[in-house]
């Protein structure tokens, strides 16, 4: 199959060209280059994808080097990033991230390891891939420009809408696997091949062999995801999850609040913000084994505590009412990613509203008079004017001081009690 008028409507004309320098940097080398992987799945699917894999049967290194010295590329791309340990060198162009790769083989030292890298051929490169799907590439060199090469039959697989392992011993070999199939079946809203699916659950005790790094860099490709509770729910359903931690739940709580946390969050903030929600459910002592488990780093495991932490301390809070500055205080010491799962999750609708007012409005007050201002009424550093910003602060949170004139009035009265009080 040939895809050249494919490519020709899929990429924009900037990145064809950039492409086509590309690949005539590529043919004075000798080298081949190659688009691979998720955009050649992509591409015959009619979907979205900025990150464009180019796999060279050469040195990507040397011809990532030629890219970056030639007049004609470098005023186009941004930072070329290498990492010679891999063979792979990186580098953007606008939107899209372009990805330059040493075609390859793979030998694996003991199940769950990382590969070894041995260079190889496109044939090999392909071979070491998870999914038929994605083991894709496509010619971009002139002699056969936009030929589809596809050993493992993905395009066949893309018609019948199926996730397919290449070899029997694909989940045993990489147990991340495990994860990455589930991902596309529920993004694409493919089915497993029976094959595939019955070697799935035989290897889920293979989980064990993958480090901590690896699970949480594949459940943070799953946070990221439209619609990541599907993914969890059915990793539930096979017991993927229970693998993982035994405390994590994907039922249809979850995916109530995913929803919710939608509409109340800007998108960049909602894969951490959905890390919060899966542990909302949780005890301490669970959300320190996953913490452990996945070796969770110091910003992210600080908001999953506070988020149980704050659960428990917000029981019972809304039997009474509560004053802004009380809110404030309250909830000043959070992550406010934190603040941000329990307003999702809370089941109180006064808590949550307690907590929305929180993150739009109470955490941006400002007092209008700040420390110089009241040194200029007359007010001299020192514990006293701490004292008095405070009560400014809190009258403003309370709404009981709106103008400048308010905080100046309340701010001379306090000096005068204070005077009081110390003769
Ligand atoms: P996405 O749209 O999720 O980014 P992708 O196919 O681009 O999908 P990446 O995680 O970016 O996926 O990986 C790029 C390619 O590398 C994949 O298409 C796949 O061929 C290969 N790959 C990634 N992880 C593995 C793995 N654990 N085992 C085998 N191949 C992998
Ligand atoms: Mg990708």
């Amino acid at each position: 199959m040939n895809l050249a008028g494919e490519i020709e409507q899929y990429l924009p004309q900037y990145l064809l060209e950039l492409v086509k320098n590309i690949c005539e940097l590529a043919e004075q080398l000798g080298y081949q280059v190659y688009l691979v992987g998720g955009v050649v799945r992509d591409l015959l699917l009619g979907y979205a994808n900025f990150d464009l894999d180019l796999a060279v049967e050469g040195d990507a290194l040397t011809l990532a080097q030629q890219i970056a010295t030639s007049p004609l590329l470098r005023q186009r791309i941004g930072k070329l990033v290498t990492h010679p340990q891999f063979g792979t060198a990186k580098f953007k162009c606008d939107d899209f991230t372009i990805d330059v790769a040493t075609a390859r083989g793979e030998t694996y030292a003991k199940p769950g390891a990382l590969p070894r890298v041995t260079p190889g051929i496109l044939m090999n490169d392909l071979f070491r891939r998870d999914f038929s799907i994605n083991a894709m590439a496509i010619s971009l060199m002139p002699d056969n420009y936009g030929d589809l090469i596809d050993p493992y039959h993905g395009e066949n697989d893309l018609e019948h809408r199926f996730i397919r392992i290449l070899h029997p011993k694909s989940f045993s070999d990489d147990a991340t696997r495990i994860l990455r199939a589930i991902r596309y079946e529920q993004r694409l809203g493919f089915n497993l091949e029976t094959g595939s699916a019955r070697l799935l659950r035989e290897s889920i005790p293979m989980l064990g062999t993958i480090s901590s790094d690896r699970i949480r860099h594949e459940l943070e490709l799953i946070l990221r995801e439209e619609y990541p509770e599907r993914v969890i729910r059915r990793l539930d359903e096979l017991g993927v999850l229970a693998e993982i931690s035994s405390a994590l739940k994907g039922n249809g709580w979850i995916g109530e609040k995913f929803a919710r946390a939608r509409l109340l969050n800007k998108p960049s903030q909602l894969p951490s913000l959905y890390f919060c929600l899966l542990v909302h459910p949780l005890s301490e002592e669970e959300v320190e084994q996953l913490i452990h488990r996945l070796n969770i780093p110091g910003g992210l495991s600080r908001a999953l505590r506070d988020t149980i932490h704050l659960k428990k301390e917000l029981l019972d809070r809304d039997r009474y009412s509560m004053r802004p500055s009380e809110i404030y205080y309250l909830l000043d010491e959070y992550e406010l990613l934190a603040i941000r799962a329990n307003a999702v999750a809370s089941e109180s609708m006064t808590i949550r509203g307690h907590l929305q007012l929180f993150l739009k409005k109470l955490r941006y007050v400002k007092t209008l008079l700040n420390g110089e201002g009241l040194k200029e009424l007359g007010i001299s550093p020192g514990p006293d004017l701490g004292r008095i910003l405070q009560a400014l602060y809190r009258a403003r949170l309370d709404g009981e001081v709106n103008t400048k004139e308010d905080e100046e009035k309340l701010a001379l009265l306090m000096k005068l009690q204070i005077k009081k009080e110390e003769n």
